[in-house]
C-alpha cells in the first residue's frame, strides 16, 4: 500500500515526486512512457522557465528527472488503465498489477490536437508551434500564421500581433468561436488579418516552416501564403479518460480543482496540464505538483491517518 500513487512524470507529475519524497511520503509515480518529461520532451527551447534560460526541452525533461532520481524517487514504467476508490483506498489498475494507494496524484497532462496536414510533423519545433506563450518570441519582427477561430486562437493571435510584423489568422469558417471581447480587439489590430473559410493543406519550407499551402472552403481555391511561422490552435485533449465516472471534468476533460489541486473526490488530486486552469506551462504545472503534495498532506492530517 503507498501512500500516494503519482500518475505522469511530465513536469507536473516529477515534481509532485519530488515533493513527496522530501516529505516522506511512501510514493511512486507510474510512467508510461520509458522517458520522463511528458510534452517538454518535443520542445527545442524553453526559455521562459526561470534559471534555465534558452534550455532545450529534452534537456530539461532529463534534468527534473535526474533531480528526482538523486533524491530516490521511485519510478514504475506502465501505462494506467483505470482509478478507482473504495472505502478511501484508491486501487489503481495498470497493463501489468493492480496497485493500492491513500491518495492518487493525477498528472496525465494533455496533448494539442494536430491539424494532421502534411509538413506539420516535420516542421514542428521549426516553425510548426502549438504555443505563442512559449514560441512567440522567437518570432519577433517576423510573419507568423495562427490557425484555428477559438479563444486560444484569438489569444495567440493577439499576443503575437504586439512582436511579429504581420500576423493571419486563418480559419475554416466564416466567423469566429473566440469571446466577443477577444474579436474586438483582434480586428482593432492593424497587422492582423483574417483569412475566413480556409484550411491549411500543407506546410512546407526547407530548413524552417516557409509558406502555408491554403484551400479556400467555399471556391475551393488554392493560394499560397509565406510565413516565418505557424501557431496551430485547434484544440487541447486533456489525458483524463481513466478519470471519468471518478471524480468531476469540465465540458473539455480537465479536472475540476482549484489551486490546491483537489478534485471533487476525496483523496485524489490533479495536477498539471490535465488541471482546469488558466495557464498551462512548465511552471504552472510543477507549482501544481507541489501543491497537490501538501493538499495531500492536509488531507491525510484531517483524516488523522
Ligand atoms: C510543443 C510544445 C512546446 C512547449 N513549450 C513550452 C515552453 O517553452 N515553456 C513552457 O513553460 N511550457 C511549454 N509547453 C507546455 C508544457 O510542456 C506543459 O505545460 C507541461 O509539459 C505540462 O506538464 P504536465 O506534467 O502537466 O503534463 P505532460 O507534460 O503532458 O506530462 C504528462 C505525462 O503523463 C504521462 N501519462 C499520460 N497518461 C498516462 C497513463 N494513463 N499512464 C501513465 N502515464 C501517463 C505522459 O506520458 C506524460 O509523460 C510546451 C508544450 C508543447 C506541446
Amino acid at each position: 500500500m503507498y501512500d500516494i500513487i503519482i500518475i505522469g512524470s511530465g513536469p507536473a507529475g516529477l515534481s509532485a515526486s519530488i515533493y513527496a519524497k522530501r516529505a516522506g511520503f511512501n510514493a511512486i509515480t507510474i510512467e508510461k512512457n520509458y522517458m520522463s518529461g511528458g510534452q517538454i520532451l518535443d520542445t527545442f527551447e524553453v526559455d521562459n522557465y526561470p534559471g534555465l534560460k534558452g534550455i532545450n526541452g529534452f534537456d530539461m525533461g532529463m534534468k527534473f528527472r535526474e533531480h528526482a532520481d538523486a533524491l530516490g524517487c521511485a519510478f514504475k514504467v506502465a501505462t494506467v488503465l483505470s482509478v478507482s476508490r473504495n472505502d478511501d483506498i484508491f486501487v489503481v489498475e495498470t497493463d501489468e498489477e493492480k496497485l493500492e494507494a491513500r491518495a492518487v496524484i493525477a498528472a496525465m497532462g494533455a496533448n494539442n490536437a494536430k491539424l494532421s496536414a502534411p509538413g506539420e510533423a516535420e516542421f514542428t519545433g521549426r516553425g510548426v508551434s502549438y504555443c505563442a506563450t512559449c514560441d512567440g518570441a522567437f518570432f519577433r519582427g517576423k510573419t507568423t500564421a495562427v490557425v484555428g477561430g477559438g479563444d486560444v486562437a484569438a489569444e495567440d493571435a493577439i499576443f503575437l500581433a504586439r512582436g511579429c510584423e504581420k500576423v493571419y489568422l486563418i480559419h475554416r469558417r466564416d466567423e469566429l468561436r473566440a469571446a466577443d471581447i477577444l474579436q474586438k480587439e483582434l480586428k482593432s489590430l492593424e497587422n492582423v488579418e483574417i483569412i475566413w473559410d480556409t484550411v491549411v493543406e500543407k506546410i512546407e519550407g526547407t530548413d524552417q516552416v516557409e509558406r502555408l499551402v491554403l484551400k479556400n472552403k467555399k471556391s475551393g481555391e488554392a493560394g499560397e501564403l509565406s510565413v516565418d511561422g505557424v501557431f496551430i490552435a485547434v484544440g487541447i485533449i486533456p489525458n483524463s479518460g481513466i478519470l471519468k465516472g471518478v471524480t468531476q471534468l469540465d465540458d473539455k476533460g480537465y479536472v475540476i480543482a482549484g489551486e490546491d489541486c483537489a478534485s471533487a473526490t476525496p483523496g485524489l488530486f490533479a495536477a498539471g496540464d490535465i488541471r482546469a486552469k488558466q495557464l498551462r506551462q512548465v511552471v504552472t504545472a510543477v507549482a501544481d505538483g507541489a501543491n497537490a503534495v501538501n493538499s495531500v498532506q492536509e488531507y491525510f492530517l484531517r483524516k488523522n491517518v
